[in-house]
């Protein structure tokens, strides 16, 4: 079949609105109906193909778009995880079968990488074509399109009582941020917390942390406007960190520093305020990327401060997600503060309004 998708022809290059093939659904896939998805970070760094990284691997072109959000068009042989007309999140791939995948932290699956970024479907080869040629595709979704081939490990069913489009950043920037606080940090009532950049990672963090009961949170970043709307869902105190440090301002803030801290912004300066901040005892989470050039005192571990690891929030996304989702209709995850919706041929506008930061989660709507 045909589907209107924006694809990568060339390294670091647009977003070209045109029209690929689709293979139908293989046995164990599915055929996904696109009614929007999320513009994440590594949507861009797939797109810029830096040669340390391992997007530089994959075959262009390609069709990028990993928070995608639809309804269930047609299911191939073999598949009972979901039916046509079921309204569904689409997540990471994994492979379901190894130690990481068994232990329930799915986003430790060994075949990770592969799975995600090296342009193939679980099982192999592509399902999108252009002119007869193979497009990559990307976290086995690429969802910038109107439509997308999926499998179980990557498909969520949700509840049809709530608004599909809306809900495409879940599987992926949304719950990164708010499983690093639930299912890796696990503040009790009370504690407090710095939150490190205010994107959707951010802020999903932030919002995590209220419900979780921390009772100070202190968020930090470079715009004021960004600070404002922590502030309306969450944030006790704020932090712009221009001209500042902010472990200096957070140690005034609260003495001894902060219990917890979450940093998003992949920036190593930062990362290293954000072991600078916490208290004996404390813990600071990783979850931006790009984060090498750290410099702490080593004698900060030895008062029992730890430093963990996150990518893609630590659980199974079939757990994480319908969790997620009861918990924004309970109030927890206001995600429409912070979500703009933009038709496909506007790529351009929701990536300038992202780069400039007057957009914190862009979502693309799939007309
Ligand atoms: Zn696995
Ligand atoms: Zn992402």
């Amino acid at each position: 079949m045909k589907s209107k998708a924006l694809v990568i022809y060339e390294k670091n290059g647009p977003f070209v609105l045109d029209e690929i093939e689709l293979e139908a659904p293989r046995a164990g896939e599915v055929l996904v109906r696109i009614a929007a998805a999320g513009l994440c970070h590594t949507d861009l760094l797939a797109r810029e193909k830096g040669e340390e990284t391992a997007f530089n691997d994959i075959p262009l072109p390609m069709v990028l778009g990993h928070e995608g959000s639809g309804v269930v068009a047609e299911v191939g042989p073999d598949v009972d995880y979901c039916s046509v007309g079921d309204h569904v999140v689409l997540s990471y791939n994994h492979c379901e079968v190894c130690a990481g995948c068994h232990s329930g932290v799915t986003s430790t699956c060994e075949e990770f990488v592969p799975l995600n970024f090296c342009g193939a479907q679980r099982g192999g080869g592509t399902r999108l074509y252009k002119d007869g040629q193979p497009v990559s595709t990307f976290f086995g979704q690429s969802s910038f399109a109107h439509y997308a081939i999926t499998n179980s490990s990557n498909t969520i069913v949700i509840p049809k009582d709530v608004p599909v489009e809306l809900f495409g950043p879940f599987g992926c920037g949304i719950q990164t941020g708010a499983g690093a606080v639930f299912y890796k940090l696990h503040p009790i009532p009370g504690d407090s917390i710095a939150v490190f950049g205010c994107g959707s990672v951010g802020l999903s963090a932030l919002l995590a942390a209220k419900a979780c009961g921390c009772t100070t949170i202190i968020a930090v970043d470079v715009f004021d406007s960004k600070l404002e709307l922590a502030r309306t869902l969450g944030a006790t105190h704020t932090v712009n960190v221009r001209g500042c440090d902010a472990d200096r301002e957070i140690h005034k803030i609260i003495k001894g520093g902060v219990n917890y801290a979450a940093e998003t912004t992949g920036n190593g300066k930062v990362l290293s305020q954000s072991l600078n901040c916490l208290a004996p005892g404390g813990t600071t989470c990783v979850i931006g990327t790009g984060s090498r050039e750290v410099t702490f005192d080593i004698d900060l571990l030895r008062s029992e401060r730890h430093v963990v690891g996150v990518i893609e929030g630590s659980l199974d996304p079939h757990i994480q997600i319908p969790r997620l989702i009861e918990l924004y209709k309970h109030g927890f995850f206001p995600i429409e503060k912070f979500t703009a919706f933009y038709d496909m041929k506007d790529m351009d506008k929701a990536l300038e309004a992202t780069k400039n930061g007057t957009v914190i989660k862009a979502v693309i709507r799939m007309n």
